[in-house]
């Protein structure tokens, strides 16, 4: 299987090259060149397998430059009974017949970032090397919470990788720093920045473009890459637990051969929702992809309108791993749904670069229209949801997964669609405990309370244990305690790789 650029300035290249470099070179994406097919029969075939083995089936097809050794050793460092707190690694969580939660957060960090971040570490390294690479990668994140922790707990101890991390000193919640700053491996760092989130994240790119310091680093062995969302080495697993989920029903009988379903997902990047794309074109018998935004809903009105619009408040919610603006995976759909249309997907990205919006022509707004569907959830919203949800199936969901339900909701409200659906539950309630607690038990269960007593709080109500990764959190020690200004990250860097 080849790559190529949605941008089209760019050579072709392997899964492992892809994988290595992240972004294409051109500033576009890398999408596979040929489709895969599952057909009903091989379908069929997997039903009966575990997650690792139809993890396996799934990531030869895309990553047909790794050997089938190679495969199986990164699917057992990552998806393993020490990483996730469940053997069935996504489980399926039933609702009620028609509704079930794909439970996406039993990895280190509690939420979906996991899932793919406990892999791409492994294919990575791999790649390097495939690729003739003598140098250690060094892994840089930028990080406004979740994903360095995710990040850290996936590149810890792997061989030939190193990760620094730099995050925001006020600008991450208590539990978020503890997590970060007690992070154990022998080539992890953690680092605060004076400064907000747009302050580290523009501290590392220019640690990326720094030509003089990438060639000092190269001498000592050093080469930097990033782990964000666009890089395929994250996609790719993340198109497993679809297929994974929908073997599960099948498993149970409770859907029939080919049956039709929807996959309900809270976005944010369009990273998870594209995945489900991608299993949708392999073959999966999905009926409709329903995109669940909160306030910051510019997919919801893209996807209605066809017109993608930046420029707008940014509004802080209650489900902040969706807070964003600009949902660079997109990007990928619209080069699939324009046909490999290079010029086109280029233009509109430099239009919403320039201008901060672009629209989309009528046929590629009514193909969209006939995969996705989109609706958005405002915080209120968010939390009458966890409380029904509460009373009515004596189980807690998290904000970001509130969103997805609120909105499927919304989705059987204006379609009448009776087709089986299954939410992408993103994150341990555990996770955004404050939101939780007040939603489920009021205002007053949450006042004075920091977030590792509403942990207690939380177990007790859920009568659920306190996951391993938030545990006792406050009696690990702190081995980070590095702290620079926002233009010092460089030295900070220079430091820890060459003492
Ligand atoms: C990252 C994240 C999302 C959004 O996923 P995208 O792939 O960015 O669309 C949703 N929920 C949680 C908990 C997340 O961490």
């Amino acid at each position: 299987m080849l790559y190529e650029s949605t941008r089209g300035n760019y050579r072709r290249v392997s899964a492992a090259e892809a994988i290595k470099l992240g972004i294409a070179p051109d500033g576009g994406l890398f999408v596979p060149c040929d489709r895969v097919v599952i057909d009903s029969k091989k379908l069929q075939d997997m039903v009966k397998l575990d997650y690792r083995e139809r993890a396996y089936l799934i990531l030869k097809e895309y990553l047909d430059d790794y050997t089938e050794d190679e495969i199986r050793e990164c699917l057992k460092l990552a998806y393993n009974t020490e990483n996730f707190a469940s053997p069935a690694i996504a489980p399926v969580h039933r609702l009620n017949d028609g509704l079930y939660l794909l439970e996406l957060w039993h990895g280190p960090t509690c939420a979906f970032k996991d899932m793919a971040l406990q892999i791409l570490p492994h294919l990575l390294t791999r790649a390097a090397v495939k690729t003739g690479e003598k140098s250690t990668i060094v892994i840089l994140v930028a990080t406004s919470g979740d994903t360095g922790k995710a990040a850290l707990e996936g590149f810890k101890n792997v061989p030939g990788a190193r990760i620094i991390v730099f995050y925001p000193e006020q600008g991450v919640s208590q539990i978020q720093k503890l997590q970060m700053i007690t992070q154990e491996g022998n080539n992890v760092g953690v680092v605060a920045v004076r400064g907000n989130f747009d302050d580290a994240q523009s501290g590392v790119k220019k640690i990326f473009a720094d030509e003089d310091f990438n060639l000092e680093l190269q001498k000592a062995n050093y080469r930097f890459s990033s782990a964000n969302s666009i890089n395929w080495g994250r996609l790719a697993p993340q198109i497993v637990y679809y297929f994974s989920a929908y073997l599960d029903l099948a498993a149970k009988n409770v859907i029939a051969p080919g049956e039709k379903i929807n996959f309900a997902v809270p976005t944010g990047n369009f990273g998870n929702i594209l995945a489900a794309y991608y299993a949708r074109e392999m073959g999966l018998p999905v009926h409709r992809l329903i995109c669940a935004a909160n306030t910051n809903n510019v997919l919801t009105d893209f996807i209605r309108t066809g017109i993608y619009n930046r420029s707008r408040p940014f509004v802080k919610t209650i489900s902040p791993s969706m807070d964003i603006l600009i949902s660079s995976n997109l990007e990928r759909l619209l080069y699939h749904l324009t046909g490999r249309d290079h010029s086109r997907v280029s233009r509109w990205m430099s239009e919403l670069n320039k201008t901060g919006s672009y629209q989309v022509d009528e046929q590629s707004k009514n193909k969209i229209g006939e995969i996705l569907w989109s609706g958005y959830a405002d915080d209120q919203e968010t939390l009458e949801t966890i409380k029904s949800v509460h009373q009515r199936y004596g189980y807690i969901v998290d904000t970001h997964t509130a969103v997805g339900l609120k909105v499927y909701e919304k989705y059987t409200g204006a379609t009448g669609d009776s087709a089986k659906t299954i939410v992408a539950s993103t994150a341990s309630p555990f996770k955004f405990n404050e939101s939780v607690v007040k939603a489920i038990l009021g205002d007053q269960a949450v006042r004075g309370k920091n977030e590792l007593e509403l942990l207690q709080v939380l177990e007790t109500a859920s009568g659920a244990d306190i996951p391993p990764g938030l545990k006792d959190l406050d009696r690990k020690p702190v081995r980070h305690q590095t702290i620079t200004d926002k233009d010092s990250m460089a030295e900070v860097v220079r430091d820890m790789l060459l003492g």
